[in-house]
């Protein structure tokens, strides 16, 4: 497949500030998000072709250098570049979402990266990559509850695992493996070509060792070679107090193993946050309507009000109107990367009973012909708070 021109990519002028490069991004990472996106290959291939562009046009050094040579300045022609720098073998979804996190957070989540130290992989260039495991991504249910505080989970995880017969190997036990006579076991193929720039070295993957190195002359029967198996493995996750729907969490290494001990892929957690009973959350906020009777508005009482951490007492001063709506201080959800906490608001309603008995309906009409004070005229926003 033909590489498009990173420029017409972003949809945007070869002279573009590094503000309208991010801008053009933003809007195409935002709409092929995978996230937006669920399933939809060609939304991920978008994604990633517009990742890709955008990491090389943001850096001035990789900018100066695609201006100049175009695609075949970015690295080998082969797969294995590895690193930013080379795009040849095309960004993986795992870095994609990485890079986008980075700059734009996922929702407020970059941190996480640092966390989990996500970000060394991609500055690894250069390094001789055989083989790798497959990025894997999960979607992680949790209630609002959890997500209140710092919360432990294991996720059980369908993978590729290490074949404990051959140990990862792929070679039968006792066999031996043979150098590769392609490359003599370096795992790379290097050929100079000429072209109007000057003189290149082109480094390729070995394609008969597949980087390797070594040829397995007796394959594993257990794994016919792979060196690894499908499996299932329970993976601790620890989320931080505050996260949302769509954030991202990346654990470094701990998606498919790749085939004969080649570096595993990365495995993607996406937190989808279940809608509470209870609660409306407004990013760090959470609401709820408390219905009370006329009575204890006009003539003040003290409630009970559950928050996320039981009950706590509120006071509602007399003559309080309907809709008022009190803060509960720090009683809403942690601020993911910052600190402190969101409020919790509580909003009074004056409830009105759907059926009377006829002495209470005498009770209402008496309270009516003996209260003075009459409503106020229709007006807009009469309850101001
Ligand atoms: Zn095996
Ligand atoms: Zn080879």
């Amino acid at each position: 497949m033909k590489k498009r021109d990173y420029y017409e990519v972003l949809g945007i002028g070869r002279d573009a500030t590094t503000d309208e490069i991010k801008k053009a991004y933003r809007k195409l990472a935002l709409k092929y998000h995978p996230d937006k996106n669920p399933g939809d290959r060609e939304a991920e291939e978008k994604f990633k072709e517009s990742t890709e562009a955008y990491e090389v046009l943001r850096d001035q050094e990789k900018r100066a250098r695609y201006d100049q040579f175009g695609h075949s300045g970015m690295g080998g022609a082969g797969a294995g570049g590895g690193g930013y720098g080379g795009f040849s073998g095309g960004i993986d979804l795992g870095e994609a979402l990485r890079a986008f996190m980075r700059d734009f957070g996922g929702g407020g989540f970059g941190g996480f990266e640092d966390l989990f130290g996500g970000s060394e992989r991609s500055r690894r260039g250069g390094m001789r990559t055989p083989g790798r495991g497959n990025n894997l991504q999960i979607r992680l249910k949790l209630t609002l509850k959890e997500i209140a505080r710092e919360t432990s989970k294991v996720i059980k995880v369908k993978r590729m695992v290490s074949c404990p017969s051959c140990d990862g190997s792929g070679a039968k036990k006792g066999s031996r493996d043979k150098v590769c006579p392609a490359c003599q076991g370096t795992g790379e193929i290097r050929h100079a070509s000429r072209s109007l720039f000057g003189q290149f070295v082109n480094i390729t993957t070995c394609s008969t060792c597949r980087g390797e190195g070594k040829i397995i002359t007796d394959p594993c029967p257990k794994c016919g070679g792979e060196g690894r198996i499908k499996g299932t493995s329970s993976v601790e996750v620890k989320i931080p107090a505050g996260v949302s729907t769509g954030n991202y969490l990346s654990l470094n290494g701990q998606g498919d193993v790749g085939p004969r001990r080649s570096r595993p892929g990365d495995l993607i957690i996406v937190i989808e946050e279940l809608e509470d009973e209870l609660f409306e959350r407004h990013e760090f906020d959470i609401l709820c309507d408390l219905p009370v009777s006329f009575s204890q508005l006009a003539l003040g009482d003290k409630v009970e009000v559950p928050t996320l951490e039981g009950k706590v007492k509120l006071t509602i001063p007399p003559g309080t109107h309907s809709h008022k709506i009190f803060r509960l201080k720090g009683k809403g959800i942690p601020r993911l990367h910052s600190h402190g906490r969101g409020d919790q608001l509580v909003r009074l309603i004056a409830w009105t009973p759907q059926k009377l008995s006829p002495e209470e309906k005498a009770v209402f009409q008496e309270l009516d012909s003996k209260i003075k004070t009459k409503p106020p005229a229709c007006g807009k926003h009469i309850y101001s708070s």
